[in-house]
């Protein structure tokens, strides 16, 4: 695993809120991602939207998102090199040519996240 992210992972399980109750605990961080991407979304709104430029928060609320996509990684035990290597082999085949184009769309697969299997 890649040392920086693991260091990463490690620095934000440290910092972290602890939780007696793991329900609570993952809620927190699923609330909490959504709410920093609702920042991001915010800031990006005002700088186009309203011409107020407000890129450092664009910037410094990526962060945070980054911190609760770490904080549920370390909830499921999973490494975010992995899930950066897993993202990264699906775009790879679903960009085949190396760049986005209609027919790439295309290629993407329905995933229904509740089918029973
Ligand atoms: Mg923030």
């Amino acid at each position: 695993m890649d040392e920086f992210l693991k260091n990463y992972q490690e620095f934000c399980k440290k910092v972290a809120k602890k939780f007696d109750d793991p329900e609570k605990e993952i809620m927190t961080w699923g609330l909490g991602i959504s709410g920093e991407a609702g920042d991001v979304a915010g800031c990006i709104k005002k700088t186009i939207s309203h011409k107020d430029s407000q890129t450092s928060g664009i910037k410094e609320n990526l962060g945070d998102t980054l911190w609760y996509i770490a904080a549920i990684c370390n909830f499921y035990d999973w490494n975010l090199e992995d899930i950066i290597n897993e993202n990264t082999e699906k775009l790879k085949k679903r960009y085949s040519e190396g760049v986005f184009t209609e027919k790439s769309a295309c290629k993407r697969e329905r995933i229904d996240w509740n089918e029973k299997k």
